[in-house]
């Protein structure tokens, strides 16, 4: 249902009368043509270094414009799970991230790309190689390239996924759990799987400062992650105050549209040229963004 959609700010989605209304099923025929013509694009919203406030890279997030409306991913990426469109979405973005990361690295500065997976991609054996394969084909180092998975894709744990997992991380692909929090049995997940990265959920991070809780959560995750070699990312950082006070508590990286919202490509590129002193000398070439 459209109308309690998400929250999400990013993406205002024009209020459609009751007639207008999309079900689940048009929604996924549209969805099966749009991919089909190339309509997922992905947007990119940068990552940041807290101690040094230096790009650290970007999360690549697929948007869908329907008949004008933009639809969430909290709407269609379900939907594009449940009726076996999934693996073309994650194929598309793929493609995209790919060559735009490398366009906007240089040989001093690689820069990184997350880009969301679901569980599904556990399930294919092949996967590490044929990621590897792309990765290569677009002369990027795996390190460059963090593989995000939420708890919940975690959770069905199949002996395959371990297995992929590992060899992901064999092959030097970063792994970062996202919205980590929200999900279950995701401490025995840290011990099993070979994590990089963890991301606080947004949810601790949006109440962080009017939260005894949320920052005794997010302090001992950050207590417990560093004690076992992962980093930290907090998104949905909104503010300077939040931003000041993850920091104080040791958190690595933060995202958020206190930094940016997620950006196309184009205005990715704007938004370097106004905001230079987010990029370190290294980070990225003005020359190269032209
Ligand atoms: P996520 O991976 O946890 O992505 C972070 C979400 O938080 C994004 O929502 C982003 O726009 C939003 N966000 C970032 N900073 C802020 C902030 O400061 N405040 C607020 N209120 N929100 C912020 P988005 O783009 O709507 O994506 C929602 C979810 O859809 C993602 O959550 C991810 O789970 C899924 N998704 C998006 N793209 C893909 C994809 O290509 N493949 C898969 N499998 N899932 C995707
Ligand atoms: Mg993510
Ligand atoms: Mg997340
Ligand atoms: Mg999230």
């Amino acid at each position: 249902n459209l109308l309690r959609s998400d929250q999400d700010m990013t993406m205002p989605l024009a209020k459609p009368s009751e007639e207008d209304e999309l079900s689940d099923e048009e929604i996924v025929l549209a969805l099966h043509e749009g991919i089909k013509n190339d309509e997922i694009e992905v947007y990119y919203q940068p990552k940041f270094d807290l101690a040094t406030n230096k790009l650290a890279g970007f999360e690549g997030l697929a948007r869908w414009k329907y008949k004008g409306n933009t639809i969430p991913p909290s709407i269609f990426i379900p939907l594009a799970e449940q009726f076996d469109l999934i693996d073309d979405i994650t194929f598309s973005v793929v493609k995209q991230c790919l060559p735009q990361i490398a366009r906007w690295s240089n040989t001093e500065s690689l820069l990184k790309i997350a880009i969301n997976f679901s569980a599904r991609s556990l399930s294919q054996l092949d996967f590490p190689d044929i990621l590897s394969r792309q990765v290569e084909e677009n002369g990027l180092l795996p390190q460059q390239v963090i593989i995000e998975l939420t708890e919940s894709a975690l959770a069905d744990d199949q002996a395959s996924s371990l297995e992929i997992l590992t060899r992901l991380r064999m092959k030097g692909f970063g792994l970062s759990i996202d919205d980590f929090g929200t999900g279950y049995s995701s401490v025995q997940q840290l011990q099993n799987i070979p994590f990089t990265e963890l991301k606080i959920d947004r949810s601790f991070v949006g109440n962080f400062l009017s939260s005894p809780q949320s920052q005794a959560i997010v302090n001992s995750t950050v207590e417990m992650a560093h004690k076992l070699g992962i980093k930290v990312v907090a998104e949905g950082i909104e503010d300077a105050d939040t931003k000041n006070a993850l920091t104080e508590l040791g958190v690595d990286v933060g995202q958020g549209f206190y930094y940016a919202k997620p950006l196309s490509p184009a205005a990715m590129e704007k938004w370097f040229k106004t905001n230079s002193h987010f990029l370190s000398n290294s980070d990225v070439k003005q020359s190269d963004l032209k």
